[in-house]
């Protein structure tokens, strides 16, 4: 077991992070606005900001031509540390992160490539006012009328769904009584759609979608057969992962920017960091930081094998996303009031991290799958 990172992999992060340094850094900061979510025109002038840089645009890929996980892990963590809202729509502005586009059967792809096209990201509409956690509690519909699909129903808290070219939205097939995905095309019609003011996350849209006999064309079911919430599950396990690295990322950026404050921040004479109650705050943090690093590496890698993870993505998953919470309020704590301010990162990286907790299984949700797991007994059922 080598728990060390790989030549390639060590060169891939400080290319990465020379990128975020010189060409991503100033973009964030200086000419794009992050503290509200950005438009679609604005994400396809930052994704021409950064077409040149090689590192941006190619994906990681091991020797079989998938997705490196590792390094996809490496590239999604460098990204949080700058700005959060950058792996969400990584997508969008870098290369597909997950393939959703493989959902379209042969037929489909004409008629919806498009939505898949570089620069464009799809939507995943599964949670309902009345069903999230209980993902297959959906009430959203289906229902055949003669060439056409009728969808009703209302999603909530669906991630970009403004700048979205559609959505892939988990529903009732009325004709079978199962749960099945229907994809939404936004250029053929487009639904009603309403940004939710979220706590976190500012630079992207968490939005209400609301479908009233919203009409589809009879090739919309991408799951007509079985298997639909089974899918659904398979991109939410997806998602965890790049929750994981988002929360490394949020807590390296925490832990940094508390060892900075704690060296030049002097009271009593001295700089705040020379006191031992500092230093427990700063070394809870990278004991914190590390090890949720070395969890998510280690779920990136377990999913790279194909072996079944469930147990690992949910320790993962609960894990990294509590720790960053704990990283990112004791960076706060570090700062004393100037980090409850508005003007400084610590705030909003508490704020981000508060996000993480809950989508893609709550941390209680994930502990009920690990004790699943351990004991072959299921409190869900
Ligand atoms: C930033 C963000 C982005 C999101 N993006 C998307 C998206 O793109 N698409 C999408 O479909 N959804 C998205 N979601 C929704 C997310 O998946 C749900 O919020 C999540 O599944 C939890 O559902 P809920 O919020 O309705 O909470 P609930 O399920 O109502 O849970 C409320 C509380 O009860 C607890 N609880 C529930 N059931 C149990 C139980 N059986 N045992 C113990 N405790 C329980 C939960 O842990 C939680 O603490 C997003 C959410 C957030 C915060």
């Amino acid at each position: 077991m080598d728990l060390n990172y790989s030549f390639e992999q060590a060169q891939y992060r400080e290319g990465v992070q020379r990128f975020v340094a010189r060409v991503l850094t100033p973009l964030v900061n200086d000419k794009y606005d992050f503290s509200r979510a950005l438009t679609r025109e604005e994400i396809a002038r930052l994704r021409a900001d950064i077409a040149g840089h090689e590192i941006a645009t190619e994906p990681p890929l091991d020797e079989n031509g998938n997705l490196d996980l590792i390094c996809l892990g490496i590239f999604m963590e460098e990204l949080a540390r700058l700005r959060i809202g950058l792996v969400s729509l990584a997508t969008a502005l870098f290369f597909p992160v997950w393939d959703l586009g493989g959902l379209l059967k042969d037929g489909q792809v004409d008629s919806y490539g498009h939505m898949f096209a570089p620069g464009e990201m799809v939507a995943m509409g599964m949670s309902e006012p009345n069903a999230g956690s209980h993902i297959a509690g959906v009430q959203t519909t289906a229902r055949r009328d003669g060439d056409e699909w009728v969808l009703n129903g209302s999603k909530l808290w669906t991630s970009h769904a403004t700048i979205a070219a559609g959505i892939i939205v988990l529903a009732r097939n009325l004709e079978t009584g199962r749960v099945s995905l229907f994809i939404v095309d936004r250029k053929r019609r487009d639904y009603h759609v309403e940004p939710v003011k979220m706590m976190g996350f500012d630079s992207i849209s968490t939005c209400a979608v609301s479908f009233d006999d919203f009409r589809l064309p009879s090739d919309a079911e991408l799951t007509p057969d079985k298997g639909g919430l089974r899918t659904a599950l398979s991109f939410i396990e997806q998602g965890r992962l790049r929750l994981m690295f988002m929360a490394v990322g949020v807590a390296q950026a925490a832990l940094d920017l508390a060892v900075d404050y704690a060296k030049v921040r002097t009271q009593f004479g001295k700089p705040i960091g020379a006191f031992q109650l500092v230093q427990d705050m700063l070394a809870d943090m990278a004991i914190h930081t590390e090890t949720a690093r070395l969890m998510a590496y280690r779920v990136a890698s377990q999913m790279m094998t194909g072996e079944p993870c469930r147990k690992t993505v949910s320790i993962g998953k609960a894990y990294t996303t509590e720790s960053a919470v704990k990283v990112a309020s004791l960076g706060v704590q570090v700062h004393g009031a100037i980090g409850l301010t508005t003007e400084c990162a610590a705030e909003r990286l508490l704020r981000d991290a508060r996000m993480l907790t809950i989508p893609d299984g709550t941390t209680q949700i994930h502990k009920l799958t690990i004790g699943r797991e351990l004991t072959g007994l299921d409190a869900l059922q």
